[in-house]
């Protein structure tokens, strides 16, 4: 049920069928014609008073005291009284609400509602219980005016145990923006390390999530060192309200962090190429744009594949990320990946032959001016593959949707001598088991790893 058809409910028709509370509210209460909002010649506060969205409270039969109970609960907007979490027993009998500065209420069946806050007292309601019926009769239509028991037992003729029996404490929660405790709350830790997650996306330099999380400021602008003091207030807020972590989480989406990463690492092995370009062609002088030289680059590349690593990792193991789409993440891996190896893979000369810049004793070394050399030529079991330890770690699925671009590589790997042998079966290697796997698999229906 959405929020919206929530609020156009009326417990005195649709919402109610079966509760006995029913009957009692399609006939309504008796209304009170005499009182007014600023009648009551004795009390400073009026037998009817209005809330802040519009619904009038009939609190004539209550003393002073009460009176402004009710009113602190149902009208005082900064009475910072704030909804943490929520909750109910198996059978749907029993309510509780958890509110900020460790208050409980209790609503129960047939009960007077109780509060922790110990000023229930004589069977007259706290500003707590007060505030709890508000919310509940929010959903109320406002053309009549509600009448509240002493002892905050019912709105309306009707217990508020029943009120929220007549949808359920889920409607109620998804209208008022609630947690419902066990179904959304998760341990305070990864609530603090999912917020994380969330504010990375959003971080002024590009960090990336671990980068994010890392306790090394050394190297941080001002931007990004104000942007984690913000960070620290968010966090706070979010532990503290449940409800507004919950409201960062539906924004800030886990495909939408995935999105954002992958962004991200797609920008980062961008600007490494184009470092390498601008170093070939006008050296390393140059203020506004960075500059790689040929081993810069490789180390680069060797990082970027790292952070993908991490973040695979992370994705699988930690609790952050058993929210996460697998899939996503390793097909937008792989797409990494393959970007990377293709332009490795062209990148099979020497940058520096064709200098213009005068650059001082360019290496004759190919391990030194040949991307691809440096990445790929001393490639063995034993000193790894580059990119390929990834992609045979990935699902078959995955790797068989990049077939014809794995199969360009391997003809361009075939046609030169500093290919290392090793290499190219590996990658022969690669390619078949998967094609074989992929069809042994009918597609794949997971994407976990199975080396790990
Ligand atoms: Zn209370």
């Amino acid at each position: 049920m959405s929020a919206e058809q929530l609020s156009k409910l009326s417990l005195s028709d649709s919402m109610v069928t079966t509760r006995a509370g029913a009957a009692r509210l399609r006939t309504g209460p008796p209304q009170t014609p005499q009182g007014s909002l600023t009648s009551s010649p004795i009390s400073p506060t009026p037998s009817l008073i209005e809330s802040t969205n519009g619904h009038v409270y009939d609190i004539s039969a209550f003393d002073e005291d009460l009176r402004r109970r009710a009113k602190i609960g149902l009208v005082k907007d900064d009475n910072n009284i704030r909804m943490r979490f929520c909750g109910e027993n198996d059978d749907g009998t029993k309510y509780f609400f958890h509110l900020d500065d460790d208050i409980t209420v209790k609503l129960e069946e047939e009960r007077v509602p109780k509060c922790s806050c110990g000023s229930v007292q004589d069977r007259k309601a706290c500003k707590h219980i007060f505030w709890i019926l508000g919310q509940l009769s929010s959903v109320l239509p406002k053309n009549q005016t509600i009448q509240l028991a002493e002892d905050g037992s019912s709105v309306k003729n009707t217990h508020p145990a029943e009120v929220l029996q007549m949808r359920s404490l889920r409607d109620f929660a998804d209208h008022l923006h609630w947690v419902v405790e066990d179904e959304d709350l998760p341990e305070t830790e990864e609530l603090v390390d999912e917020v994380d997650n969330m504010m990375s996306c959003f971080e002024p330099t590009g960090l990336l999530p671990a980068e994010f999380k890392s306790e090394d400021t050394r190297e941080l602008s001002d931007l990004s060192r104000m942007f984690r003091e913000i960070r620290s207030i968010i966090v706070e807020h979010a532990i503290r309200y449940p409800a507004f972590f919950m409201q960062l989480q539906e924004k800030c989406t886990p495909e939408f962090q995935v999105q954002v990463f992958f962004e991200k690492i797609n920008k980062r092995v961008d600007g490494v190429f184009n470092a390498l370009d601008e170093y070939i062609e006008k050296g390393p002088t140059n203020q506004r744009s960075e500059s790689l030289d040929v081993v810069s680059c490789a180390a680069r590349l060797g990082c970027l594949v790292e952070k993908v690593e991490e973040y695979r990792d992370d994705s699988l193991h930690s609790d952050a990320g058993e929210r996460r789409d697998d899939t996503e993440i390793e097909k937008l891996a792989a797409v990494a990946y393959l970007r990377i190896l293709d332009e490795v893979t062209r990148r099979n000369y020497n940058a520096y032959a064709d200098n213009t810049w005068g650059m001082p004793m360019p290496p004759s070394d190919p391990s030194k001016n040949n991307l691809f050399v440096c990445l790929i030529g001393s490639a063995s079991e034993e000193n790894g593959f580059f990119i390929l330890d990834n992609l045979r770690d990935m699902a078959p699925h995955i790797v068989r949707h990049h077939s014809v671009d794995l199969g360009d590589i391997e003809n361009r790997l075939r046609n030169t001598t500093l290919t290392p042998p090793a290499y190219l079966n590996a990658l022969r290697t690669l390619i078949q088991d998967k094609r074989k796997r992929a069809a042994s698999q009918s597609g794949g229906s997971s994407a976990k790893r199975t080396m790990q």
